[in-house]
Parts: structure tokens; sequence; C-alpha cells
């Protein structure tokens, strides 16, 4: 019997819902029906999660209690290092976040243990575990392996595995932590731009400008079609970035992932990896974009190889009519 650790996370007293998406990832690292998915969470409400964390595919769930509410590095690396100590995990799941980019590498270094970041495959490939990520800035992807090593940690890839639905009564038990010396604290929270704005994970139907839309000047009249065809503006991360929208409108893997969006319109966005992050899960996309080639074509459902002014003027009209 083996066991899969699940690392679970939490922020401002909420379960991140990449969680749920790594219990999904570890169902399918079971090589047989007596290995065990035990999730831990750490943190001083560790017990307010239970509900959320009491679904389909959790054997057991460690509530490590530990002295900080939220994400700490040192905190977390000591629990995540004492519970592979103790449970002798095969693998361990972690979100890949700025939370686990702040202590897996190093706690992996430390104790000898295979890593992999940005995991979007995870499986075993004639009993070898196998890691599927991107390499030359996601342009190929690259199989690693793990030879010889017992534990591997993976931080896993956003909105790639799908939930699984459905309860569960999962074992509860306590971790106790021993005392750790951090060497940062928290003092607060900063939304970065647009903290009054909308929820864009909220929103049902959303059109996104990229850096098609060439200059500041042409957000005016695509916030102006959004508007009118009832969507939120949203946007790519260049766009953000250059505050012609606040950072609360970004999709992406450092954006927000539009987890209730059903209809979602890309008006020039080339569809980065990290864009298609956010959204590509979005059950009906129409991406319009001049470049035939790219990729945000692949995930489109419909596809419009055209100029964005031109279709923006030809919605316009259409919806005037
Ligand atoms: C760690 C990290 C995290 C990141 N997180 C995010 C994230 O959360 N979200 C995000 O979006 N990006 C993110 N990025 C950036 C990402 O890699 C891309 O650079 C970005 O998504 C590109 O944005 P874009 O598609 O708008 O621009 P581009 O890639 O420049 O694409 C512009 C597109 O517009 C098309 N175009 C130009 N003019 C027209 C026209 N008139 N009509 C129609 N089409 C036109 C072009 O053909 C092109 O395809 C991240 C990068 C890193 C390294």
């Amino acid at each position: 019997m083996s066991t899969i650790l699940v690392i679970a996370e939490h922020r401002r007293s909420e379960l991140r819902p990449v969680s749920l998406e790594l219990i999904s990832a570890a169902q399918g690292l079971k090589k047989n029906a007596e290995d065990k998915v035990v999730v831990a969470i750490i943190g001083s409400q560790a017990e307010s999660f239970v509900p959320a964390l009491s679904v389909t595919g959790v054997d057991e769930l460690i509530l490590v209690k530990a002295s900080v509410i939220d994400f700490d590095p040192d905190v977390f690396e000591a629990a995540v290092s004492a519970l592979i100590a103790s449970r002798m995990p095969t693998v361990v799941l972690l979100p890949h976040s700025v939370d686990s980019l702040g202590y897996a590498a190093t706690l992996a270094s430390n104790a000898g243990y295979g890593f992999a970041t940005d995991v979007f495959i995870a499986e075993y490939q004639a009993d070898e575990l196998v890691a599927t990520r991107g390499g030359y800035n996601q342009k190929v992807n690259v199989e690693v392996d793990f030879p010889g090593k017992t534990t591997v940690l993976m931080t896993i890839r956003a909105s790639v595995f799908k939930v699984l639905e459905g309860g569960a009564n999962p074992v509860v038990t306590n971790f106790d932590l021993p005392p750790v010396q951090s060497r940062s604290q928290n003092k607060d929270f900063i939304e970065l731009g647009g903290g009054n704005d909308i929820d864009i994970t909220t929103v049902e139907f959303i059109m996104s400008i990229g850096r098609g839309i060439g200059e500041e000047t042409n957000v005016e009249q695509f916030r102006e079609l959004a508007e009118t065809a009832g969507a939120t503006l949203c946007c790519s991360r260049p766009i953000a970035d250059a505050g012609w929208l606040p950072k609360s409108r970004q999709v992406g893997q450092s954006g927000k992932v539009v987890g209730s969006c059903k209809l979602y319109v890309a008006l020039g966005i080339s569809g980065s990896i990290q864009h298609m992050a956010g959204m590509k899960h979005v059950p009906t996309i129409i991406a319009v974009n001049t470049d035939p080639g790219a990729s945000i074509f692949t995930i489109a459902k419909y596809g419009i190889v055209a100029d964005i002014f031109d279709i923006e003027e030809e919605l316009n009209s259409q919806l005037a009519a």
C-alpha cells in the first residue's frame, strides 16, 4: 500500500479550488485499491476546512495545527517535511502556486526527493512515475521521471484536473507540528488594483481583450461593446500590466480562473499557456485573431480569422439593429 499526500491550499480563510483538483490528480496515481489519498491542511484554522475537503477520493484528512492562519514558507516547509517523515508518501502533490514556489524546491532539494514543477500530466508508465510539464517556454512537452526516488514532490498546474463530484466521510486526524521559527510575518493582503471590482470568477459571459487592441485609447470601444452585449470585459496579462484594465480583470495563471464562465470571446489574444490556464475549460470559446496559426484557435469552439476592429464594428451594427 502506498500513500499519495495532497497539500491543500487556502488563502484568507478560503480553500483554493486547486486543492480539489489535486485530489483528482492523486486518484490517477493510485496503483491499486489499497493505496490511500491523504490530504493535509496546514494552519491555525485547519479544522474549518474539514467540510470543504470531505470529498470523493479522500481517505484521510490530516489537520496540521500551525501557529499561522495563512501561508508561511518556514511553517509549511517544516509541516510538509514532518508529514513526509511520518507518512512516507510515494508522491506529494502541491498546487503550482506562489505558495509552493516559496518552499517546495528547497524541501525537495534538502531531502533529495524527486521534484517536478507545473505538472499537467502525472501518471505511471509501465510502473514508472512520469510527470509531464512544459519546456522551452511551453513549446514542447517534457516527460520527467525520477529514477531511484522513493518520494517525489510535484507542483500541479491549476485548471487541468477535473474535480471529482460528490462528498465523503474521510477519517480526520490531527498532526502535531513542533514549534517552527518563522522568518517572515504576514502583515496584510493587498489587492493588486480593482479591489472593489466585479469578481470575474463568478460571471458567465466574458469578452476579453489582448495585445491585439494595440493602444490604450482602443480599450474604451471594447468596454462599450462588452457593455452592450451584456459581457464582462476582461483581458490578458499585458493589458493589465500596462494598467489599461485593473489586475482584477486579468484571466490566466497569474490572474484569475474564470470558473463560472460559459461564453468567452477572446479578441486579439494569442492563447499563451498562461492565459489558457484561466479559461480553456469554458464550454464555448470564440476567438478572433488575424493570425490563423494563433494557439487560441486550438481550444476555440468558433474561430474567426479577422481583424478585431472589423468584428467590433460588425457586432456593434448587429447589436444596434
Ligand atoms: C509566470 C507567468 C505568468 C503569466 N500569467 C499570465 C496570465 O495570468 N494571463 C495572461 O494572459 N498572460 C500571462 N502571462 C503572459 C503570457 O505568457 C503571454 O505573454 C500573454 O498571455 C500574451 O498576451 P496576448 O495574447 O494579449 O498578447 P500576444 O501574445 O502579443 O498576442 C496578441 C495577439 O493579437 C493578435 N492580433 C494583433 N492585432 C490584431 C488585430 N487587429 N485583430 C485580431 N488579432 C490581432 C496577434 O495575432 C496575436 O496573436 C504570464 C507569463 C508568465 C511567464
